[in-house]
């Protein structure tokens, strides 16, 4: 069936049954003109929203409309951990192209809806044609305890930093999909292609930071682990001195690496969408049993360098200094 048979309000009302009615702390949601959040007491409300433009983040074709849903949702999800916040609403606004599929629309909400985690609640958005194909734009409202988040600014000198999970299988998963490499294991193959396409925001893990009291600074890696990092220690102004071979990488993106004659440090570094959490602790305090909490909740955690006063990220491999790659990531606008 195409869009076109049921039109703006048929799907805004297809995506309303979907979500169902709203719940407390909101008391409206989609339906009416706006959407009502009543915050309860002593907390922060923190806002977050990106987007995603058809022919510069995803191929229609290239990724399913499943995936599609998922990660608008996860890229979004990956801000509020990396804030130390828990999610409340959601705000979808798609801009769908004329000729577009209504199952299109429906396996990209089904999607969405599955990356949606429990307290979540799609609670508005906008549905408008889109001649240039799919934009899709996520806004989240979360909470946190009241000045409980984690800042990029919050770095010092003397901290430890720490990244969760593991880095670089984003990147592998992209070169999977764009035929520039193919793991020999089917299993890797599927586990690489899924962090790229269904990454999984460190909620757990942002929620478990900002309830500690003794974190105060994260990131999350969305643009590539030295970029990333490289904007925390610039609004801290500090710098970072990281050790390579302390670097989580998985066997899976490593041995993809080599196979095509890659420096295994390239993807970990440079490559995008991770969607992991950089965070600093200081090197005093109860660093190691906030790791323990974190390791038991189920989240790899990993020591990877400090915090010095100065500037920028500087790398060692074995004790020695080693250059760091000339680009760091991902910039749009940029050559
Ligand atoms: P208005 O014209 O007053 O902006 P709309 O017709 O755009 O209202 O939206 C009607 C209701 O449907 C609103 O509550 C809006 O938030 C919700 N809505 C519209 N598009 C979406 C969408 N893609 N996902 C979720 N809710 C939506
Ligand atoms: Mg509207």
């Amino acid at each position: 069936m195409k869009l076109g048979d049921v039109g703006e309000f048929g799907l805004i009302e297809r995506i309303a049954r979907r979500v169902g009615d709203a719940r407390p702390p909101v008391s409206v949601g989609i339906g009416d003109d706006a959407s009502v959040l009543v915050p309860p007491a002593g907390v922060d409300l923190v806002t977050t929203t990106d987007t995603l433009i058809q022919g510069v983040h995803f191929l229609v074709g290239g990724t399913p409309f499943e995936d599609l849903g998922y990660k608008s949702l996860s890229v979004n999800l990956s801000d509020l951990a990396a804030m130390g916040a828990r999610p409340l609403q959601a705000f979808l606004s798609l801009g769908l192209p004329p000729d577009c599929q209504l199952e299109e629309v429906d396996r990209f909400i089904d999607g969405f809806l599955e990356a949606s985690p429990p307290g979540l609640q799609l609670s508005g958005g906008d549905t408008v044609m889109s001649p240039g194909g799919w934009v899709v734009s996520v806004t989240l409202i979360g909470q946190c305890p009241a000045g409980r988040v984690l800042l990029r600014s919050a770095a010092r000198p003397g901290d430890l930093v720490f990244v969760t999970g593991t880095l670089g299988d984003s990147a592998a998963g992209l070169s999977i999909i764009m035929g520039k490499s193919a793991p020999e294991d089917d299993s890797d193959r599927r586990y690489l292609v899924k962090a790229h396409n269904r990454p999984m925001a460190q909620l757990e893990a942002g929620r478990i930071l900002s309830d500690s009291g003794v974190c105060r600074c994260a990131i999350d890696v969305s643009d590539g682990f030295l970029q990333d990092l490289g904007h925390l220690c610039s609004s801290s102004r500090v710098r970072a001195e990281v050790d390579l071979d302390s670097l989580p990488v998985s066997a899976a993106a490593e041995n993809l690496a080599r196979m095509i004659g890659l420096d295994p440090f390239l993807w970990p570094l440079t490559g995008g969408e991770d969607y992991q959490l950089i965070f600093t602790l200081p090197a005093d305090g109860p660093a190691r049993s906030l790791i323990f909490s974190m390791e038991k909740a189920g989240t790899r955690t990993s020591r990877v360098g400090r915090i010095v006063s100065g500037e920028g990220v500087v790398l060692f491999e074995q004790g020695r200094p080693r250059p760091v790659p000339p680009r760091t990531g991902h910039n749009h606008f940029r050559a």
